[in-house]
């Protein structure tokens, strides 16, 4: 049995203040969250996030804990520290100038669409980059210069053009982090 309290990110509005709420939770270790969790406004925060299908920071990192598993149906085991009995979870929207809070967990990735939307208009090929944002939150600049690459495989010109329009949009500097190639569900790399 793994007990953990759960800490997630309430926001009724891009220009209200969030906080944490609390929710003691517990179940086997793969016990899926949403099975743990029930608090029917605290579900419906975790289906919303999904079907806005952005990046969420988990216990500081940005993306879930499994990217192939949907963060409603990530087992217990997987929020805590391995081999814990429980523990502090914490999720929370991930954190951008450019991608603002929309409502509780999930973001405003408008501005990422229309990068998206600009490459596919200069006749970049179509690209598995599913613009979650989380290799923009995992860059200390929050940069999308990362996103911008996925988006225009194989022509560095593109990118860096794109890359111009997205610093235009708020997005930061790269400054060679390398941060976001580690977050990507996509498998996207610096290379
Ligand atoms: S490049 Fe990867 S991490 Fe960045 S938005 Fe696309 S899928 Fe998400």
């Amino acid at each position: 049995m793994i007990r953990i309290t759960l800490h997630i990110w309430s926001q009724a509005s891009p220009t209200e203040a969030g906080h944490f709420d609390r929710f003691q939770i517990e179940g086997e270790p793969q016990t899926p969250l949403q099975q743990a969790l029930l608090d029917e406004s605290a579900r419906e925060k975790l289906f919303a996030l999904e079907r806005a299908q952005c990046a969420v920071l988990c216990n500081g990192i940005p993306q879930a804990p499994d990217p192939e598993i949907p963060l409603s149906q990530t087992p217990l085991e997987d929020l805590v520290d391995p081999g814990a009995n429980g523990g502090d979870a914490w999720l929370e929207p991930i954190r951008a100038r450019a991608l603002p809070v929309l409502k509780d967990l999930a973001v405003d990735r408008s501005a990422l669409l229309r990068l998206q939307q600009k490459a596919r208009f200069d006749g970049a090929p179509e690209s598995s980059c599913i613009a979650c944002g989380a290799c923009i939150a995992a860059c200390p600049n929050a940069s999308a210069r990362f996103f911008c690459a996925a988006q225009s495989p194989g022509s560095p010109e593109a990118a860096k053009a794109l890359a111009q329009m997205a610093e235009a949009e708020g997005f930061g500097v790269c400054e060679g982090f390398a941060e976001c190639a580690l977050v990507c569900p996509k498998g996207f790399s610096l290379v």
